[in-house]
């Protein structure tokens, strides 16, 4: 069994250079392209499809099963509170790790006033529909966050990925109202919701088998319509500025594994590589999250009362990769712009960074939806944005693998404590 779980880690990273190189080998050909658009992209998309399609089932299943499995509402409140407590502090640790990394590279003072204009032009198209959304986000009242959390109705609420948070207060609801009703009637409801959880874990099963091929095509797809490689040149410092402390994060995860388990890091990183490997391939923490699921439980033996309690939850509003990454981008625009923030502003953006990543939705390039509030926040002007577009691609793919990587270590050291 372990072999084979090693085998399928392989098999996905083989699927991933064979679509880079697929890709970059049939670009040379003045056909490549759309044949790649056309029969190559729709499989990514179908295995995409396939894992968004059982995440609500999943997250409806496992936290009913999971919470009604606890049996008392004390222990609820304690690993709830503990949860949500840890989650605010790694996603402070990673905004205060992005700060501190942008101050001292300041990637920012590298962009010539010539990138800028070029940049401020090549994407001011693309930025008005992100600043749009984000004025959604922005034009409510202070309550509107907790307001949003409770939908009018579910199946609109579970029809709808960016709404993950909406199905998980249903079944929170529904799972403490489990505890409250008397066992006779509990019983039935809690074995129905335990069987439907082991059928959709064979489906993860299933959709895994296809894992190296959908990999394959979603990464061939992205090779093919990223933009050209001279923009990625301009904007190296400020991508390397975010992988470093990305890879610090990873660092902070080492560490929350080894003292709470005694577990050496390299077990914890096996175990949770294919839902890494997907973060990265899918960009998406909401379609990862079967996989995550699984890897932590089988992997690392984590409860499953506790993995599908903490990683749903974790998914949904713990993006410690993402709070990083709108740090760093917030104060690189700065930079860029020749503005000077003070202290103030920066611990500002430390409130707002925390903020806004815990209202991005867990799909591609959320992230940079928010940023236009921690931006607005900040005084730094939106169409900045555009200095930025260009690596957020493959920025957004590894903030990913971050923001998975925090939940699954925050799962262990709660099932620890
Ligand atoms: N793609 C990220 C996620 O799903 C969110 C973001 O930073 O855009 O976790």
């Amino acid at each position: 069994m372990k072999n084979l779980k090693i085998a399928l880690h392989w098999q996905i990273l083989l699927g991933m250079a064979a679509g880079v190189l697929f890709a970059l080998l049939l670009s040379s050909f003045s056909w490549g392209a759309d044949f790649i658009k056309d029969w190559i992209k729709p499989f990514g998309t179908i295995f995409i499809n396939s894992l968004k399609l059982i995440a609500v089932p999943l997250i409806l299943a496992s936290l009913i099963k999971g919470i009604s499995d606890l049996g008392d509402l004390s222990k609820l409140s304690k690993m709830g509170s503990r949860t949500i407590i840890t989650f605010i502090l790694t996603t402070f640790v990673a905004v205060s790790i992005g700060l501190l990394c942008v101050n001292v590279i300041k990637p920012g003072n590298a962009i010539s006033e010539e990138t800028r204009s070029n940049l401020l032009q090549s994407y001011s198209g693309e930025i008005s529909s992100r600043v749009e959304l984000a004025e959604e986000h922005r034009e409510t009242g202070p309550l509107q966050a907790l307001e949003d959390i409770v939908p009018s109705n579910v199946f609109f609420a579970a029809s709808d990925n960016t709404k993950m948070l909406q199905v998980i207060f249903f079944a929170v609801f529904f799972g403490v109202s489990l505890i409250l009703v008397p066992k006779d009637i509990a019983k039935p409801v809690g074995d129905f919701f335990a069987g439907f959880n082991d059928v959709i874990l064979k489906m993860i099963d299933l959709i895994m088998m296809a894992a190296p091929y959908g990999v394959f095509a979603l990464l061939a797809a992205l090779v093919i319509e990223s933009p050209s490689s001279n923009l990625f040149s301009a904007l190296a410092l400020y991508t390397i500025t975010v992988l470093t402390g990305l890879l610090l994060m990873l660092g902070v995860y080492a560490g929350i594994v080894y003292f709470s388990t005694r577990k050496i890091p390299k077990i914890f990183f096996k175990a949770i590589a294919p839902a890494q490997l997907l973060a990265f391939s899918t960009s998406s923490s909401a379609a990862t999250l079967p996989v995550t699921i699984e890897c932590v439980e089988n992997n690392l033996k984590v409860s499953r009362e506790v993995a599908s309690f903490v990683l749903p939850i974790g998914a949904t509003i713990n993006m410690d990769g993402t709070s990083l990454y709108q740090a760093v981008a917030a104060v690189f625009i700065a930079q860029a712009f020749g503005m000077d923030l003070n202290l103030e502003a920066q611990l500002m953006i430390i409130l707002t960074a925390t903020l806004a990543s815990i209202g991005s939705a867990a799909v591609p390039g959320a992230g940079m939806v928010m940023l236009v509030i921690v931006l607005a926040q900040a005084g730094i002007p939106e169409a900045g944005l555009a200095l930025i577009f260009a690596v957020d691609r493959p920025l957004d793919m590894c903030r990913t693998v971050i923001n998975v990587s925090g939940d699954a270590a925050v799962s262990v050291m709660i099932n620890k404590f």
